[in-house]
């Protein structure tokens, strides 16, 4: 493991700066995930010899970028094992692809009385939207809480999913808790009560295979940021029948098949939900970043993030009044772990860190619902990455320790 970590270090540029004079430690890779120079030598090689506007024009570098663009949504659709191109929709991230899916399919499908279940333990990002889409319909949001030790209460969720269920929305892995809840059980029992199932996949796309067949969701929203790639660049994926039935939301150039003064017929999906000039560059950035993930392989990386947390976890569970959330089994713990220092503020501990090179989160983590669950206003959080060592984990945890010694000697 030593010297592919040490040849995969060398691939992220920035794992190489200080942080106020000490070497950068990046554990916030929940947020968004550093970029490889095989990402940013692609980006900037687009930008130098292929740059043009795509689907437009009948010139060389037009065709070029078109094609670029287009390969890459074949190659998304490999990485998830997508049914084929056209289940893929390029959006700007996971939280653009979740409002398309509310906005578009949830005002086609949902009614009043009908339900919308989600989850206690989501992002803002697939909660807020369903919120609206119950707003607007008048039909009922209602969340599946907890089990004691912090995951997904399936029992809760067969009580809550009935027939008036038309859509249930559920985070394959949670960016505080960092438990991954089993999708294709969930997809099965909600099928059977013919609910449709959303998936948000913003946090474990980067971190295991996903085949969307396999699993049977009908979507699924990621981000190509936390994936190694650039910002602004996102993806839907829908099955095929259902992306032809939803309606664009948003309408200009590109979408269209073609415009009169009073009318205007749709290209089919999934460009008719991409208006505009897209994030071309973005694309490219996420096709190398696709490139990156499978040539260092998903069963490796898996592999490797599960050796980190088992010798984080248990080390950090040892400093005293330190309070871990999520299940207490460390195995089940992918990559995210959210914690408080007893007497201390989340900010002030990973203000400290950050002292000494360690940069972490602290905050709601956009998941107030599930902060309130917790009983608390906010954690500390790590996220660590294939690219973070054994050795980054001793550091963290040493580092930990002397933020709380430091506090300990002031007050
Ligand atoms: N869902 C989850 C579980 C997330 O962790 C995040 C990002 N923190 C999002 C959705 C939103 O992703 P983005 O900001 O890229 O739209």
């Amino acid at each position: 493991m030593a010297n592919k970590f040490e040849t995969i270090a060398k691939d992220f540029p920035i794992l190489s700066r200080r942080v106020n004079s000490e070497p950068l430690l990046y554990l916030d890779n929940a947020a968004t995930s550093q970029t490889p120079n095989q990402v940013l030598e692609r980006i900037s090689d687009f930008y130098q010899t292929s740059n043009a506007n795509v689907h437009r024009g009948v010139y060389t570098l037009a065709n070029e970028a078109t094609e670029a663009y287009e390969q890459v949504r074949e190659k998304v659709a490999a990485f998830i094992h997508a049914p084929n191109a056209k289940s893929i929709v390029y959006t700007r991230s996971t939280t653009e692809s979740l409002n398309l899916i509310a906005s578009s399919f949830g005002d086609l499908v949902v009614n009043q009385d009908d339900e919308i279940l989600i989850t206690i333990m989501e992002h803002h990002s697939n909660l807020i939207p369903w919120q609206q889409l119950a707003k607007r319909t008048h039909a009922k949001l209602r969340y599946v809480m907890l089990t004691d030790d912090q995951t997904l209460d399936l029992q809760d969720f067969r009580k809550k999913l009935n027939e008036h269920t038309k859509i249930v929305s559920v985070a394959q892995t949670s960016n505080v808790l960092g438990v991954t809840n089993p999708i294709k059980l969930i997809a099965k029992l909600a099928h059977e009560k013919h609910a449709y199932v959303v998936v948000d996949a913003a946090q474990s796309v980067a971190h295991q295979k996903i085949d969307v067949q396999d699993l049977n969701v009908d979507f699924l929203a990621f981000s190509g940021h936390k994936m190694l790639g650039p910002t602004g660049i996102g993806v839907l994926f829908g099955k095929p029948e259902l992306l032809k039935v939803m309606p664009p939301i948003q309408f200009g150039g590109e979408m269209i098949e073609n415009v009169t003064q009073t009318q205007a017929k749709w290209q089919q999906a999934p460009w008719k939900f991409e208006a505009g000039t897209p994030n071309i560059g973005g694309v490219i950035g996420l096709g190398a970043a696709i490139d990156y993930l499978k040539a260092i392989g998903m069963p490796w990386i898996e592999a490797t993030e599960r050796e980190l947390i088992e010798r984080l976890l248990p080390e950090l569970e040892q400093v005293a009044g330190l309070t871990i959330y999520g299940p207490q089994n460390v195995v089940q713990h992918n990559g995210i772990v959210a914690f408080n220092l007893k007497n201390l503020h989340p900010h002030d501990v990973a203000t400290g860190l950050d002292m000494l090179g360690v940069e972490v989160r602290a905050g709601h983590h956009c998941a107030q619902p599930l902060m309130t669950t917790l009983g608390v206003e906010a954690t500390v959080r790590a996220s660590l990455s294939f690219y973070n060592s054994l050795t980054d984990m001793d550091r963290f945890v040493y580092a930990v320790k002397m933020v709380k010694e430091f506090f300990d000697r002031e007050s």
